[in-house]
């Protein structure tokens, strides 16, 4: 009989149970269940009490019920919560469940185990739709447990209960010859950690809470080894690759440029610059992250990266992920840059190049002439979206492709122009990534661990600060009057502001959505679309003013001539969704005002504030929404008006959007890849990961084991999501 390991088909294993883990959660073969790991446990000899809890607390208990309440909402008579009211003997609390007609009817005086994340409610802690199971009569939590102290709590889905998981793992952990052990053993046992069947063991089967803290640390630390290797071997891949060196010349363009600029760069811009100089006269791919907190001024760092690489004769490419953004950066770059940006033109500078612009909705004759001066080179920079990406346009000698705003573009997006560029002639381009998403240090090295990364913290001396203020309609309507008045007088100083909103036309019918237990939970507001809006404003509050209406859905052409009359300052209230929220700069608008704030998260609402205070004026925000107070999307609106501390905020949107989200959809796979390992919470294992997994590579330590993860990873969705030029 061939032996049973993690690559074992689960039918073989499990019998009949195979095709519903399959269909539940995608689980086929022994390693998929093993590896489906319990979310927490009860520990029968400290179980939780209520006085214990606090809110974000995960926990697990058994309570008596003493009242069951089915509650219809307002608005919406088929839809109702169900309210349980549990004791522990000594206190009560209060565990809520949405449209669940089977728990309404759960028996007073029955005992329940339940397991849930607590959570505050109009000011009292609650458990919002918790795992509620009750036991069988007569019987008390000890009875449940096997051979110890605790009970693993597994996801649970797809019809199968926490119990039905349970007894698959262990039924496989029972019969399992063979567990894979990508750790070195000098890794492990200077570190004190578990061996693979161990660690299987006490998470599936602990004994004492010690047995699953140990073994989670030990598959944590697992989880971050397999990683940080994949990047070992990318960054000792990418140290072969080819580039040329860039090193720029002392009486080009970029010098003459350096002496025209009409400011000072900060001090964290000249050492950033300084640093990527560097990179550029190397001999090998630069590929590093420049993130900056909005309004730091990224832009001209990287145009001074690209002067340097026109200066040593090569081409710079500037991806940017909208038409608005581009034909932006183009604009400000041809403006700036003046005489210097006429190459081979009347009344060009000697040093003088080229700059293109190439989006989608370029005529074909506009366009033929892009390519015409990227593929001869004429074109020293070359500026913009998607497009760029197209078979058809070639590059003479790409020496430097600049990608903004990182998060908006996919994986393959990001390395389709370098890769080609080295498919082509061996040779790779240096790559820069710049982000206005400040990424915690840990994400940055789980996510981005085979890019350097710079930081610019400060703005630029003079920038005023901006102010923010919730506006909280429902307890104070008249202060959105009150902020039209504001816009008004903005408006009259000279100065224009953005209105952002949520959506653009009418709501789509989501009555089926399950309302958020946070808040919201008894009404589902709705909120303003920017069609009505612009609409009420243009004839009410806002009567006698320019408005402009700017969203995703318009053609390119008339986005960019709403964007420059705004600009331009012909328009002096821009009504937009969310295409404002990256990168527009316009510096004399002084003043916005976000619809429905509470539909934005954390760092947008940073983001989209960073598009006013860009001058020397101060900026104003204004949060306008309808949650009422106490409700945790308050509290995320106050803590934005609170900081305007773009890293800290980011972090708060980290704990409160669980990770991955924070990279946006596309960029989830390091999401679905990490299970037990927290990018936000365990930073030092991840810095400790990454040198065990670089001095194994070095020293050739790799058990086959370690190289068939490697290989997996490369494979598997979340390579993908690795997978850079
Ligand atoms: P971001 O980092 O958000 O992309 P930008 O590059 O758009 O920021 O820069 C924001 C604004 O600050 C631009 O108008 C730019 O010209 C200006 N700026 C950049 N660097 C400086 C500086 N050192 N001093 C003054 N203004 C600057
Ligand atoms: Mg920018």
């Amino acid at each position: 009989m061939t032996a049973i390991d993690f690559d074992t088909r689960l039918s073989k294993v499990v019998g009949d149970s195979a095709k519903k883990l399959e269909k539940a959660f995608g689980h086929r073969t022994v390693g998929d269940l093993l590896r489906h790991f319990p979310r927490r446990y009860i520990d029968l000899e400290h179980p939780d009490s209520f006085e214990d809890l606090e809110e974000g607390h995960v926990v697990a208990f058994v309570a008596t019920v003493l009242d069951v309440k089915k509650l219809p909402f307002r608005n919406n008579p088929r839809k109702f919560r169900v309210v349980v009211t549990l004791s522990d003997g000594r206190a009560t609390m209060e565990a809520v469940f949405f449209n669940q007609y089977a728990v309404s009817k759960t028996p007073v005086g029955s005992q329940q185990l339940l397991s849930g994340e607590v959570s505050v409610y109009q000011g009292r802690l609650q458990l919002a739709s918790p795992h509620m199971r009750e036991l069988p009569e007569g019987k008390t939590l000890a009875d449940l447990g096997r051979g110890g102290g605790a009970m693993p709590i597994y996801p649970a889905g797809g019809g199968l209960t926490t119990w039905d998981v349970e007894r698959a793992v262990t039924v496989a952990l029972d019969v399992v010859d063979v567990f894979p052990e990508p750790i070195p053993a000098a890794v492990r046992s200077e570190r004190g950690l578990l061996d693979a069947p161990t660690a299987y063991e006490y998470i599936h089967r602990p004994r004492k809470r010690s047995d699953w803290v140990f073994a989670q640390t030990r598959l944590r630390f697992e989880e971050a080894f397999e990683v940080q290797a994949v990047f070992a071997r990318r960054r000792s891949d990418s140290a072969q690759r080819r580039s040329l060196a860039r090193p720029g010349r002392g009486d080009g363009i970029r010098v003459a440029f350096e002496q025209r600029l009409p400011f000072q760069l900060t001090a964290g811009q000249a050492q950033v610059a300084a640093e990527i100089d560097q990179d550029l006269a190397a001999t090998h791919p630069m590929h590093r992250l420049l993130q900056g907190e909005v309004g730091s001024g990224k832009t001209i760092v990287a145009l001074l990266a690209m002067l340097q690489v026109v200066d040593s004769g090569g081409q710079a490419a500037l991806l940017a992920p909208t038409e608005v953004l581009a034909t932006q950066h183009h604009r400000s770059m041809e403006r700036m840059l003046g005489d210097l940006a006429k190459g081979g033109m009347l009344g060009g500078a000697d040093e003088a190049t080229r700059i293109r612009l190439l989006t989608g909705s370029m005529g074909a004759k506009a366009r033929q002439q892009a390519l015409l001066d990227i593929v001869s080179g004429e074109a020293g920079i070359v500026v913009g979206t998607h497009a760029l990406l197209e078979q058809t346009v070639q590059f003479a000698d790409l020496g430097l492709v600049v990608i903004d705003e990182q998060h908006r573009f996919g994986v393959e997006q990001r390395s389709a122009l370098s890769d080609r560029a080295a498919a082509a002639d061996g040779v790779s381009p240096h790559v820069l990534v710049m982000t206005a998403t400040p990424i915690p240090r840990t994400i940055a090295m789980t996510v981005f661990g085979d890019l350097e990364v710079s930081t610019l913290r400060e703005l630029p001396a003079g920038r005023q600060p901006i102010q923010s203020n919730v506006v909280p309609v429902a307890e104070q309507p008249g202060w959105l009057e009150r902020a039209w008045q504001r816009v008004h007088e903005e408006v009259g100083r000279g100065r224009q502001a953005y209105v952002v909103v949520s959506r653009i036309g009418e709501a789509t019918a989501d009555d089926d959505v399950e309302p958020p237990p946070d808040d919201d939970a008894e009404e589902k507001r709705p909120t303003v679309g920017l069609v009505e809006l612009a609409e009420a404003l243009e004839q009410g509050p806002l009567a006698g003013l320019r408005l402009g209406r700017l969203h995703g859905r318009m053609p390119p052409d008339e986005k960019d001539a709403v964007m420059s009359a705004f600009a331009a300052g012909d328009v002096d209230v821009l009504v937009a969704t969310t295409v404002v929220e990256v990168g527009v700069d316009v510096p004399n608008a002084t003043m916005m005002i976000v619809m429905d704030a509470d539909r934005f998260g954390v760092s947008q609402l940073h983001q989209l504030r960073g598009r006013v205070g860009r001058g020397s004026e101060p900026g104003l925000c204004l949060l306008v929404t309808g949650s009422p107070a106490g409700t945790s999307a308050r509290e995320r609106l106050a803590a934005v008006a609170a900081s305007t501390d773009g890293f800290e905020l980011s972090r708060l949107d980290v704990e409160l959007r669980r990770e991955g989200d924070v990279l946006g959809a596309r960029q989830s796979g390091v999401r679905s890849s990490l299970k037990l390992l927290s990018v936000v919470r365990d930073e030092q294992i991840i810095a400790d990961a990454r040198d065990a997994a670089v001095a194994a590579l070095d020293s050739g330590d790799v058990p086959p084991d370690l190289e068939a993860s490697i290989r997996r990873l490369e494979e598997s969705e979340r390579a993908e999501y690795l997978e850079r030029a």
